[in-house]
């Protein structure tokens, strides 16, 4: 009997947290596997986003129905991010995770992260040297300079046919190269999941329970309500449908703690499951692995209260909205990759003068968050594809068949 390789990773993964739990530390043997798995997924990004973005564009026709799908995005993006730090912080007040803790900060200083000015961070979009931003996988430069090339094919016309197959061919070879790297997922999963497990034993995890219960809640409850509801009724998608067919996605997502890392997972995911065209998902999702971090939001909303309690400070009407708006933007500017939400929090500590210590107190258990919120951070970024895409009919039905979902 052939077992499908969704089943696998999930066997994987159920195996990884037994044996990791019972053998604890010897487990760490097996990162390795985990971190070549890693490689194999992240050296697919830059092609495959370079490749698919520009023949997205390049059939996308003009700048005027580019700029419409933008505008959709990011407004999908902010109204749900919004609507995430506000259930963060709702769970927060709900379990009270400060309360009786105890747990020493360390006397380590924690530097908040230098940020730049609205202009300075807009002009970083534009690179300087287009190789330079391929070479260092600055997706936001990428995503500009594939809009650029395919508008100008666009204008081109029949003289950029060669460059069109080019890019056309160059995208399906690097869909296929993740095709063959997902086979090792299983092995992958296990090998991420198995150390991280036996490294945070249960008494990492007990003093912070509450914790980890109101960012897992808030997470499911965000996925469950907001997503059904977006999918359902902007798309008159099923939710069940939905999120089956991202369950592979958002399996890697948990396991990597990186949108970016997930991201051709879930470019795949999006297209072949979901029937999202290759025009809004070569767009939407790299963006949304960028900027759109909805589980963060979730989880920083969570965290500020959290500290807040530890320390004894109430935080007034006035401070909870300055915690919704800079969680939102400390959202934003988190990257993709393991950790980087941990990092980003110190700015919404700020922004209430909480201590910027007080991310020691979770930093032991930030991994166990960061699955939770990513893989929230990348069903996030496959709904507002699923939205878009059928604002702008371009949602067909998948290639697979809708009972067995390709991982
Ligand atoms: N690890 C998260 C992601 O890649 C970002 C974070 O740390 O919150 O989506």
């Amino acid at each position: 009997m052939r077992i499908n390789l969704l089943t696998q990773i999930l066997v994987a993964f159920v195996i990884a947290v037994i044996l990791g739990a019972f053998v604890g530390e010897p487990m760490v043997v097996v990162k390795p596997l985990g971190d070549l798995f890693l490689n194999l997924i992240k050296f697919i990004i830059v092609p495959l986003v370079l490749s698919s973005l520009v023949v997205g564009v390049a059939s996308t026709g003009s700048p005027k129905t580019l700029g419409r799908i933008g505008g959709k995005t990011v407004a999908y993006y902010l109204a749900t991010t919004l609507v995430a730090v506000v259930i963060g912080l709702a769970l927060g007040f709900l379990f009270a995770p400060g309360a009786g803790v105890d747990i020493q900060v360390s006397g380590e200083k924690f530097e908040q992260p230098e940020t730049k000015g609205v202009v300075e961070t807009l002009l970083a979009i534009v690179p300087t040297n287009p190789f330079a931003a391929l070479a260092e996988g600055n997706i936001l430069q990428i995503i500009f300079l594939a809009i650029f090339v395919g508008v100008a094919m666009t204008l081109v016309g029949e003289k950029a046919g060669s460059v069109h197959r080019f890019f056309d061919s160059l995208a399906e070879v690097m869909y296929k190269i993740t095709g063959i790297v997902m086979h090792f997922a299983p092995v992958g999963v296990f090998g991420l999941i198995a150390p991280v497990v036996a490294e945070h034993g249960l008494s990492v995890l007990l003093p912070l329970i509450k914790v980890i219960l109101a960012v897992a809640v808030g997470c499911m409850l965000h996925a469950c309500v907001i997503y059904s509801l977006a999918v359902k009724s902007m798309a008159n998608m099923s939710p069940l449908r939905f999120f089956k067919a991202i369950s592979p996605a958002a399996t890697i997502a948990f396991s990597t703690a990186s949108s970016s890392g997930t991201l051709p997972v879930t470019l795949k995911n999006t297209q072949e499951n979901l029937g999202v065209s290759n025009k809004i998902a070569s767009f939407v999702l790299p963006l949304g692995a960028t900027v759109n971090m909805d589980g963060t939001a979730i989880y920083q909303g969570v965290a500020v209260l959290f500290i807040a309690e530890y320390y004894g400070s109430e935080l007034t009407f006035a401070g909870l909205i300055t915690v919704v708006l800079t969680a939102v933007l400390a959202s934003i500017g988190t990257a993709g990759v393991p950790g980087a939400g941990l990092i980003m929090l110190t700015l919404v500590l700020s922004s209430v003068n909480l201590p910027l210590e007080g991310i020691a107190l979770i930093a032991g258990i930030d991994r166990i968050l960061d699955m939770f919120r990513t893989c929230v951070n990348v069903v996030g970024d496959a709904s507002a594809a699923v939205v878009v895409a059928a604002s702008e009919k371009e949602l067909t039905t998948p290639q697979q068949d809708t009972a067995t979902v390709a991982v």
